[in-house]
């Protein structure tokens, strides 16, 4: 019997309902939305749960409104809908291109952003790309929505700020405007990769002088972080030669890397500053 085989997954019909079924079950329950995560995590040890609730396609998750500032994206929304989602594209461009990186075809038409961001796996490929636009994450329970910013959302390792009953509702992105953006994902291969390191930027430049930097990186700690020593230096400063020297010199000098068995700390330190020397120079 295969161990999937047990489980009673329910499914409803819409959040209210999923919200019912999450309060009742407490901490048995588990929520499923596209299972490329938890699929795998549980044909490989980790016991599966007697009961799950399937968020997959509620209607409330599925959702995208660009509005004037900042762009609504429903947790439910899979990376092949992200990439093939054109009015986003000029607004959260790292997003896009982050989604695009995920597995390969079949695991973008299932794979949702909310599944990424809850798994909280330090090497979840959207992560640095959501921290750098400064935006929260919205989470639904029968009490109401609760807002978190994306920079507190990822406790621990593996670890999100969310109660059993709560579920993700949709993340609220600021547009990043005149800022730009970059995305680059450094693995084995250029697909089918988990990296080994990766890095988004939103930099803002007007009149040869930074205005504001926000520069985050994954699969280098037990959360995505944001490099803000780094941030802090840059902004205000006018970008030249030797500021992009400086930023890539300070970012090796203060990341705290891991070592683990994708690469070695000090390749992953290396690459930090070869990453923020080509968000400067990308300006
Ligand atoms: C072959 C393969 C390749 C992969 N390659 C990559 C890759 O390159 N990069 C990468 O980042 N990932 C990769 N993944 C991992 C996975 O595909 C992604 O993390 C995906 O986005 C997970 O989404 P999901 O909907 O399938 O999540 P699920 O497996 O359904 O759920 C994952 C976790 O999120 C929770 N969850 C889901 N939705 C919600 C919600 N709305 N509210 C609260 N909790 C929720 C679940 O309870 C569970 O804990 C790969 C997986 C496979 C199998």
């Amino acid at each position: 019997m295969r161990p999937t085989e047990n489980i009673n997954i329910r499914f409803p019909k819409n959040l209210q309902e999923a919200l019912r079924l999450q309060a009742k079950a407490g901490t048995r329950g588990q929520l499923l939305a596209g299972g490329t995560d938890l699929m795998v995590q549980w044909v490989s040890g980790t016991p599966p749960p007697r009961r799950a609730t399937s968020v997959w396609n509620l209607p409330e998750l599925c959702e995208i409104e660009v509005r004037d500032k900042d762009i609504l994206i429903g947790a439910g929304v899979t990376h092949a809908f992200l990439v093939d989602a054109t009015p986003i594209h000029r607004h959260l461009p790292a997003l896009v291109a982050a989604a695009g990186t995920v597995g390969a075809a079949q695991i973008q038409a299932r794979g949702t952003l909310g599944g990424n961001v809850a798994n909280a796996s330090p090497a979840g490929d959207t992560a640095p790309a959501l921290l750098v636009t400064d935006g929260t994450v919205l989470l639904a329970s029968l009490g109401g929505i609760r807002e978190v910013p994306l920079t507190q959302f990822w406790t621990g390792y593996r670890q999100i700020d969310a109660r059993p009953d709560e579920i993700i509702q949709a993340f609220r992105l600021p547009k990043k405007g005149a800022a730009r953006e970059r995305f680059r994902k450094i693995g084995t291969r250029k697909a089918q990769a988990i990296s080994k390191i990766m890095a988004a930027s939103r930099i803002r430049v007007r009149k040869g002088q930074i205005v504001s930097a926000a520069i985050a990186l994954g699969s280098i700690a037990a959360t995505p972080v944001r490099l803000t020593q780094v941030e802090d230096f840059l902004a205000g400063k006018p970008l030249t030669a030797k500021l992009i020297t400086d930023a890539e010199q300070l970012a090796q000098k203060t990341v705290q890397p891991i070592a683990d068995i994708r690469s070695t700390a000090e390749y992953r330190r290396w690459v930090t500053g070869r990453l923020v020397r080509d968000a400067l120079e990308n300006l």
